[in-house]
This record gives structure tokens, C-alpha cells and sequence, in this order.
């Protein structure tokens, strides 16, 4: 081991300044248990203490501030059995209340009547002056502060962490002497053509800087290294198991036949395909036939004609004579698909079936024994296929839909249906931004169906206010006479891990009584299967004109004459969520609309969400600015896949750090595949390091 490499496994008890007690706290409140943790335990943010600010300019809602004055009326106040300590800090422009509630004989003692301090701390408006509580208090010589203040780093600290004096001062002077200690230079993690090509500074000015900086360039370059390199070595990583994967995995080998994919293509396709379609139809195929397992992901937005996709590739495999299943997170999806699958197969004679959960036991004792002998080249159902009783005689293709329901476990489960895994291709609608879908899902291949069938119209999204309820039952009502279909989802309550289906009860009572002369149907999850199949295939017939619901037709439901989708309490309804629901409509060649209704009291946050909402269609667009809004932990699809957790890197702040440190690795991995070029030396040395840190592979699922 190099002495650097000896000195970042320091234990903290032995560092100086910490102590066997401090290091417990080190270590079960921040996790931090060596010299290395330490030094990567990063300011959450800098504070710039080379500014003064002036009491007459303190703004409501400011973090902290930094002022100047005369300390002058310090006096006790007595509020019933409590005493505390004020003081007035007079500047040019104004004054301040500067409160103690504790420690505060010291306190009295330490403070000189009359003499010039710089204080600082969070400033509270009382009435009409600011009050800051416990402020840091500094006496200055005369002319300016005792001592030069730069940007000063504010670090996360715990309750307990404080009341052993590792507050945020605390962690600065343990760091601070730790880093002035250094007896070495910290080696380069990255090879100099990376260095070069992101034009980074050194790893060694970047960990000091990143603490300390000389100023805001710095510190913002500083920043940028570090994030870079995180995110560098997280997509080498996972393109060279990339790699591997390719490398080692068999898999099927589906060789082109063409058959039932020309008779269909040639005499019963509904429309064109999208050349989006064609592209992507092309790379599933030229993937299944190389003879290694495929996993691909598909991402479309919502309406772009995934099931097209699913089912030629699904043909295809039945032409080469495998079996495929489509596999879907609800029954009122697995029952969609097949309604769709049926019909479109029909005149192929090829037959097709449908296995859920409600299953009767009859039709399971049909359809098991015709999937092992090989009898049903395709299947589509819910987790149902995954059960150990189902066993498939040869299946090739597994196409998994809206996959952001489905584990990484139940994806694993997928696998062991064979003794060659087959060819996995996910489904979702879900617009992970492609660079996150990189990291991710860093084992998938992506393909992208980024265009949508011809004369689409976009959704006419309305923002409404309680107050306008009835224009917009004038709205609907409009719509319901030419005919169309209307959604109204109401969001489900969760009281106590109750959920309450009132709202949505007295919403459907209020909808009938609005619309007498049309049918409502009601469906929300608590129904059986049989009877949410029944009310879809009311809605779906035109039975039923209005569908109230919660959201369980959120996710990919497929009604082209429902042109109306009413979304109340829309404000509790995330981007991606409502970019779902909105995707139920607009899917025929009418004009459709959606209008958001938003309770009183919206907030700010609120109001911009839905906002962003009537301006866009875009769903990656939407997506990223879901993810700014609300951190990548909230992001549909991250969740099960495991975040991938990062040190100083955020997945919805570093987009753009992480794709062009994903094009750095991909570039050095075209060049030397294998990392054998002495130039990327440093590269094999860190992933070496990297794998041997545990730690690193827990965090990625
Ligand atoms: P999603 O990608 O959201 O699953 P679907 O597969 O449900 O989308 O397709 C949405 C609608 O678009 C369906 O009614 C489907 O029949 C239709 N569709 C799909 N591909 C095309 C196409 N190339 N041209 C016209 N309509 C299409
Ligand atoms: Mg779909």
C-alpha cells in the first residue's frame, strides 16, 4: 500500500482533533470512519464572509447574514419564568436585535458595551426589525475584521455531532489542520487524455479547493472536478459490464424468417409505422439474431405506439419458431393487450392468451400444459407469468411493459424461465431522461421511439381554479354532445395507510348529477378483476361515456375516442404522473383537452408544477423538470431500480457534468476497451480501488 493510500484508511479516532469519542459520532451519525470519509464529507454549501451586509437591507427569508456595528443596550428581558439576553447592534444604515437564551452568564461576560463587533447569523423579522438568535460575535480591531474571511464552508452536522463540538466550525478546523498536515500530494485518479479533454484541475487542487477555495471560480471548478470524476468512473464501470455482459451472456439466437411478419406487415397492419417504429423494430431484431442476450429498454412517450413495436417483435420470435410473452403491471392493462393482441393476430391463426391473477382454474389448466408443450406462442399477462407453475417449452422474448412496476428481482425471475435467459425487452412510457435512463439502468441498451404517429394534436391543457367549476361543466358538457369520452380522475387519500375513496364516491355523485342524460361508470382499485373489466369494456364500448377514476388508468389505457381527461386536485399529482394521465388522451384524430383543476390554497410550488403542465407536451421536458423540482430520489423508475447514491454528484442538478463525463468514458472505452494503455493506468488502478470498496457496489442496484 502507498503511504497515500495508508493515510485515506486512517481511522478517525486518530486523527488530530477527534478523539475515540468524537469518532464514534463520526461514525454513527455520518458515516464517516476513515481520513478519506473526511475529507470527502464535502461542504454543502459556502458561505461568502468577505460581504457585509446592511441591517436596512435584510431581506425576509435570507439564511444568514453578516453585519458590522456598535453592540450597545444589552439588557436581560424577562418573559414569565424565562430570562434571556438582548443587545442592539447599531450600522450605518440601521439596527439589529441581536437574543441569548442560553449559556447566558458567559455570554454577559464576554460582551463589551459600546465596542465594534462583526456578528452573524440568521436574521428573523419581529415586527419591524430583524432579530438574529445566538449569533456568532467577532470584536474588530479597528478598521475591519480581526481576520481575512473568505468564502467559509458550511458543513452537515447532527444534533449530537454539535454537543461534541463537531459542529459545522468543529468539522472545518479537523479538516482544515488535516488537509495542512498532508504529507503528500494526492495522486491523479483520472489518465491525463481525460484530464485533458473535460479540462479539469488535479484531483490534488480539487479536494483542497473543494473545502477551501480561493474563490468562486475555484471552488466552482473544484466542484466540477469532483463531480465529474464520480460520474466518470460510475458509467466506466457500468459500460464495461456493458461489455461483459455482452460478452458472456448466450442468448437466443432468433434468426429471420419473415412469414407471419410479412403476411401481417403486407395485409394487416392498421397504419403505417412511424419511421421511429421502423428504426427501433430493426434494432430489436438485429439484436435478438446475434446470439447474446438482448436487454434493451424501450422508451417512448406516452402514445408514441409501443404495442406496435411489442408485437412484430413477438412475431418475429414466433417465425423462428420460439415463444414470447408481454407482460403488464395490472389486469386492466394484461386485458387491454390482449383484447388488441387477439384481434390483431386473429387473422394469423395465431393464437394467443391472456393469465392473471383471476385466472379461473379451468382456463389455467388449458393454457399451462399448451405453454410447456409449446402449443401458445404468445401469452400476455401480469406477475401471474412469473409463477413457478408457469413454464414455458422455448421462450425467447420477454417484453415487459411500463417496466417502472416491476423490480429488479421480478426482472431477475424473468430470466430463469430458460436455460439460454431470453431476450428481455422493457416498455416504458415513463421519459427518464436519457442520461439518467444511462446510469440508471446502466446494464440496458436504450432505444428510443421519439416520434409520434402522424396527425396527433396536442392536448389543449387547461389550468382551472375551484371558482370556474362551472365553465368547465360547460366544457365538458360541450365535448359529451359531439360524442367524445371523458376521464375524470380523482386522486386517492391516504389517511394512516387508509385509503380513502370518498372524494372519489361523492365526485362520481356529483358527476351524474351533472350529466344525467350520460352514462358514468366508476373504477378505482379496490374492485375485483372481473368488475374492472366490466366497467373498461363499458368505457371502452361507449357504453359508458364518462369514466370516474382514480388513477388506476394511469398507465397505458387506450380509449382513442376519450378526448376529454379531467384531473381534480391536480396539484397532488406529480409531472410524471400527470403527463401520464394526460397521455390517455389524444390518442385519436379528435382535439383533446385536459384540464387540471386545483384546490384553493395552491402553492407556489404548486402552481408552477401545473404550469409547466399547460406549456409542454414534451415529456422529457416534463421529466427533467420534475426531476429539478423534486431531487432524482422522486423520479418514477429510480425507485426500484435502486438510486444510485452519490457523494458529491446529483443526478437532477449534474445532468450535464454526466453526460460528458458518460462521453468521456465511452470515447476512452472505443480507443482500449481493456484499459491496457499505459496512458489510462490511473483508470485501472481507481477501478481497482473502486472494486475493492464494497461500499461503491451496495449503492448500485
Ligand atoms: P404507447 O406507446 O403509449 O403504449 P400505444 O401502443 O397504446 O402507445 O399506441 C397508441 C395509439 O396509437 C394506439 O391507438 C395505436 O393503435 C396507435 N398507433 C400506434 N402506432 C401507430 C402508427 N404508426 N400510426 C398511427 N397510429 C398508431
Ligand atoms: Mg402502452
Amino acid at each position: 500500500m502507498t503511504e497515500e493510500a495508508r493515510w485515506w484508511q486512517t481511522p478517525v479516532e486518530y486523527i488530530k482533533g477527534v478523539g475515540p469519542r468524537r469518532a464514534e459520532l463520526l461514525r454513527l451519525e455520518a458515516g464517516i470512519h476513515t481520513a478519506g470519509d473526511l475529507i470527502s464529507h464535502f461542504p454543502y454549501r459556502h458561505l461568502d464572509r468577505s460581504r457585509i451586509d446592511l441591517a436596512a437591507e435584510l431581506r425576509e427569508g435570507q439564511a444568514f447574514a453578516q453585519l458590522k456595528g456598535r453592540l450597545t443596550n444589552i439588557r436581560w428581558v424577562e418573559r414569565g419564568p424565562h430570562r434571556r439576553l438582548s443587545a442592539t447592534l447599531t450600522d450605518r444604515s440601521g439596527t439589529v436585535e441581536l437574543t441569548w437564551f442560553q449559556g447566558l452568564k458567559f455570554i454577559r461576560q464576554s460582551l463589551v458595551e459600546g465596542a465594534e463587533y462583526l456578528v452573524f447569523g440568521r436574521p428573523v423579522k419581529l415586527g419591524y426589525t430583524f432579530s438574529l438568535a445566538h449569533p456568532e460575535m467577532e470584536r474588530t480591531t479597528v478598521g475591519g475584521p480581526v481576520r481575512r474571511l473568505g468564502l467559509m464552508p458550511l458543513y452537515s452536522t447532527t444534533e449530537k455531532m454539535k454537543k461534541a463540538g463537531l459542529d459545522s466550525k468543529g468539522l472545518e478546523a479537523i479538516i482544515r489542520r488535516l488537509l495542512d498536515a498532508l504529507p503528500f500530494t494526492f495522486s491523479e485518479t483520472l489518465s491525463p487524455d481525460v484530464v485533458a479533454s473535460a479540462r479539469l484541475i488535479s484531483r490534488h487542487e480539487a479536494l483542497r479547493q473543494a473545502h477551501f477555495p480561493d474563490s468562486q471560480e475555484s471552488l466552482m471548478a473544484a466542484v466540477r472536478r469532483l463531480k465529474f470524476e464520480e460520474l466518470f468512473f460510475l458509467r466506466l464501470q457500468l459500460l464495461r459490464l456493458n461489455l461483459g455482459r455482452k460478452q458472456e451472456k448466450p442468448g437466443i439466437e432468433v434468426v429471420r424468417v419473415n412469414r407471419l411478419v410479412k403476411e401481417f406487415y403486407e395485409n394487416h397492419l392498421p397504419f403505417r409505422l412511424t419511421g421511429a417504429q421502423i428504426r427501433v423494430l430493426r434494432e430489436i431484431r438485429e439484436d435478438m439474431a446475434t446470439g447474446r442476450q438482448m436487454s434493451r429498454l424501450l422508451q417512448g412517450d406516452v402514445g408514441s405506439g409501443k404495442t406496435m413495436v411489442a408485437l412484430l417483435a413477438m412475431l418475429s420470435v414466433v417465425d423462428a419458431g420460439f415463444q414470447a410473452c408481454l407482460m403488464a403491471p395490472t389486469e386492466i392493462l394484461a386485458q387491454q393487450h390482449y383484447f388488441a393482441l387477439e384481434a390483431l393476430l386473429r387473422p394469423l391463426r395465431v393464437p394467443v392468451a391472456l393469465l392473471t391473477g383471476s385466472t379461473s382454474r379451468s382456463a389455467r389448466q388449458e393454457i399451462l400444459p399448451a405453454l410447456a408443450e409449446g402449443r401458445l406462442p404468445i401469452i400476455t399477462g401480469t406477475h401471474a407469468l412469473l409463477e413457478e407453475e408457469v413454464r414455458f417449452h422455448n421462450l425467447a422474448l420477454a417484453v415487459i411493459d411500463e417496466q417502472h412496476r416491476f423490480g429488479v428481482a421480478q426482472r431477475g425471475r424473468m430470466w430463469q424461465k430458460n436455460d439460454i435467459p431470453p431476450h428481455i425487452l422493457i416498455m416504458t412510457a415513463t421519459p427518464i431522461p436519457r442520461t439518467l435512463a444511462l446510469t440508471v439502468y446502466g446494464d440496458l441498451d436504450v432505444s428510443l421511439l421519439d416520434e409520434l404517429p402522424p396527425g396527433r394534436k396536442p392536448v389543449i391543457t387547461r389550468l382551472l381554479k375551484e371558482t370556474q367549476r362551472r365553465e368547465l361543466t360547460a366544457l365538458v358538457r360541450t365535448e359529451l354532445e359531439k360524442g367524445r369520452q371523458v376521464y375524470w380522475v380523482f386522486p386517492l387519500i391516504e389517511e394512516s395507510e387508509k385509503l380513502d375513496y370518498t372524494p372519489l364516491v361523492r365526485g362520481f355523485e356529483e358527476v351524474q348529477k351533472e350529466f344525467p342524460g350520460w352514462e358514468a361508470a366508476m373504477l378505482h382499485g379496490r374492485m375485483t378483476p372481473g368488475e374492472k373489466e366490466q366497467v373498461m369494456q363499458r368505457f371502452a364500448t361507449g357504453q359508458a361515456q364518462i369514466l370516474v377514476a382514480t388513477t388506476v388508468i394511469e398507465v397505458g389505457v387506450n380509449v382513442p375516442n376519450a378526448s376529454v381527461m379531467v384531473i381534480e386536485h391536480a396539484e397532488r399529482f406529480g409531472l410524471a404522473q400527470l403527463h401520464q394521465l394526460r397521455g390517455r388522451v389524444g390518442r385519436g384524430a379528435e382535439q383533446s383537452f385536459c384540464f387540471l383543476v386545483a384546490s384553493p390554497g395552491l402553492s407556489r410550488e404548486g402552481l408552477q408544477r401545473l404550469q409547466i403542465m399547460s406549456q409542454t407536451q414534451d415529456g422529457f421536458r416534463l421529466a427533467e423538470e420534475d426531476l429539478r423540482l423534486r431531487g432524482s430520489g422522486d423520479v418514477e423508475g429510480t425507485r426500484q431500480s435502486g438510486n444510485v447514491r452519490l457523494r458529491i454528484a446529483d443526478l437532477s442538478r449534474d445532468l450535464d457534468i454526466l453526460q460528458e463525463a458518460d462521453a468521456c468514458a465511452r470515447a476512452v472505452l472505443a480507443g482500449d476497451p481493456f484499459l491496457v494503455s499505459p496512458l489510462h493506468e490511473p483508470l485501472r488502478r481507481t477501478l481497482h480501488t473502486l472494486r475493492q470498496a464494497e461500499s461503491f457496489w451496495k449503492n448500485i442496484a
